[in-house]
C-alpha cells in the first residue's frame, strides 16, 4: 500500500490528523442543509462518507459539539476548522468535510449528489445534473433499493 492510496487530511493549523482506509470512500456528495451551512460558513458542504473502521485519528484531540439527536460535529478547538460528522448511532458511517483532505482532487470524493436539496440556495448549483434528494434521504449502499433523484 503506497501513500497515494491513503487519504489523509486534517485541520487547517494541524493539531488534528486523520486517515482513511484505501478504496472505503463509499458516497460522496454535496449537503445544502442549514447546519452544514452554518458550521461551515459556505453556502454549501462537500463530504464523503465512510464507515468508522475505514476511519482513523492520527493525531489530535478533536472537541465535539451535539448538533441534534443523531450526532456530532467534530472540530479543532483550536483553530476551528469543522473536520466530519459522528452519529451518535453506534457503528453508523462518519461523514467527512472533503476540504479537510490533503488531496480533495482525489476522484474518489468527487460529488455525485446533492442531499438537503430543498433547502439549497437558489443561487447555488454546483453541478446542476447530479441526482437530487430533498432530506437525508441516502441510506448506505448495502440496504439501498436504487437511487431515486
Ligand atoms: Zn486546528
Ligand atoms: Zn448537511
Amino acid at each position: 500500500m503506497s501513500n497515494h492510496d491513503i487519504l489523509q487530511g486534517g485541520c487547517l493549523c494541524g493539531q488534528i490528523r486523520y486517515a482513511i482506509s484505501p478504496g472505503s470512500v463509499f458516497d460522496a456528495g454535496w449537503c445544502h442543509c442549514r447546519q452544514c451551512r452554518q458550521m461551515t460558513g459556505s453556502a454549501a458542504l462537500p463530504f464523503f462518507n465512510v464507515m468508522p473502521a475505514a476511519f482513523e485519528i492520527l493525531q489530535g484531540n478533536p472537541k465535539r459539539y451535539c448538533s441534534s439527536y443523531q450526532g456530532w460535529r467534530v472540530f479543532c478547538g483550536d483553530c476551528g476548522s469543522p473536520i466530519w460528522y459522528q452519529p451518535a448511532e453506534p457503528g453508523g458511517h462518519i461523514a467527512v468535510n472533503t476540504g479537510t483532505l490533503d488531496h480533495p482532487d482525489d476522484a474518489s470524493v468527487r460529488p455525485r449528489f446533492h442531499m438537503f436539496d430543498v433547502e439549497r440556495l437558489p443561487w447555488f448549483d454546483a453541478d446542476p445534473a447530479l441526482p437530487r434528494f430533498q432530506d437525508n434521504e441516502l441510506t448506505h449502499p448495502d440496504t439501498r433499493k436504487l437511487y431515486q433523484p
